[in-house]
């Protein structure tokens, strides 16, 4: 099949990330049919012009494509029980969810019977880059599924970063890997910037310096400074991001490769979720380190002891 001129999306998982990136679809002229267990969320999207599906059976028998945006590999598998003997054949269901191989492919054989195609395709960007549209799409399935679906990606993402990662299950791999990463950065840099301030820099003496060596880099420039204004990044939870260190640690066992460093900042990001929740924001695990030094990383008052 190809996609007719108005195919009719649908979309699950409309929270911090979905919720954006449904809205952007709507408001680029796509006919949005949407679902999620938070009404709230359904509405705001059915205000701006996307109609509301009454269960996951009628979304799934009703579209040309089926775009999931889900917590992680428990609410993927759901959905997908749920919804896979009933997508239409010749449909695609793209998982853009952080999720596992092992959870999207629990129906591949009744897929593949129906001729529904699939792709996972992770994003990264933040909240900020699903608002904007401008999100990092990793795309793991075959390069003509992708091509069926591209002008949707290139609407949620920077069409110059959707990018063909390999075969089925490499869009996964290759987010948890860039997490992994970006969450190491994180306790990397709490760890030497209050360190740093203790021993009597200027925090922004530090952070400029840092930036100007052979250890700057994309966090440091782009991600830290929202420390500085009291940020910690609540639009993702630090539930969803120790679920991505999990699974992420859990792959390399499964490849059968050691991952110390990576163990060491998953037990510090579940301390920082035992000690501020669920709910707090990704970046929590910085305040730690400042609880550590008695500092907080805030240019006008990093000396100061905290409370
Ligand atoms: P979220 O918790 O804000 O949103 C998830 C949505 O899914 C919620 O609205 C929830 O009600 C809905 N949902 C859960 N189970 C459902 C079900 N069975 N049926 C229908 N709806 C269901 O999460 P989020 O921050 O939007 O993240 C979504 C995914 O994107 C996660 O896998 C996350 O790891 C990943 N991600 C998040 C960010 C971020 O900055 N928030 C960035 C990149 C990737």
């Amino acid at each position: 099949m190809t996609l007719n001129s108005t195919p009719l999306i649908g979309f699950i998982g409309l929270g911090h990330m979905g919720g954006h990136m449904s809205a952007n679809l709507v408001r680029a002229g796509h006919r949005l049919l949407v679902h999620d267990l938070n009404a709230e969320a359904v509405q705001r999207l059915v205000d701006l012009g996307a109609e509301r599906a009454e269960s996951i059976a009628e979304l799934a028998a009703a579209c040309d494509v089926v775009i999931t945006m889900l917590p992680g590999p428990p609410q993927v598998e759901a959905v997908i029980r749920e919804m896979g003997p009933l997508l239409r054949p010749g449909s695609v269901w793209v998982d853009m969810s952080t999720s596992t191989p092992a959870a999207a492919r629990v129906l591949d054989d009744l897929l593949s019977e129906r001729d529904v195609s699939r792709l996972d395709a992770p994003v990264s960007g933040m909240a900020k880059g699903a608002a904007s549209g401008m999100l990092q799409i990793f795309v793991g399935g075959e390069t003509a599924v992708l091509e069926r679906v591209r002008p949707l990606f290139e609407v949620m993402g920077d069409p110059e970063r959707v990018l063909h990662v390999g075969g089925l299950g490499a869009g996964y791999t290759v987010k948890l890997m860039i997490n992994q990463l970006w969450f190491s950065h994180l306790v990397a840099a709490a760890e030497v910037l209050t360190v740093g301030v203790k021993a009597g820099v200027d925090l922004e003496v530090l952070h400029r310096s840092l930036l100007a060596s052979p250890a700057a880099s994309s966090f440091l420039a782009n991600d830290l400074p929202s420390i500085f204004a009291d940020d910690y990044d609540e639009s993702f939870a630090m539930k969803l991001a120790c679920k991505d260190l999990g699974l992420s640690i859990d792959l390399g066992r499964d490849v059968g490769v050691p991952t110390p460093i990576s163990a060491h900042v998953e037990q510090i990001y579940r301390t920082a979720l035992a000690k501020y929740g669920p709910d707090s924001g990704e970046m929590i695990p910085v305040r730690l380190a400042e609880e550590y030094a008695g500092l907080l990383l805030r240019p006008a008052e990093a000396q100061e002891t905290a409370a």
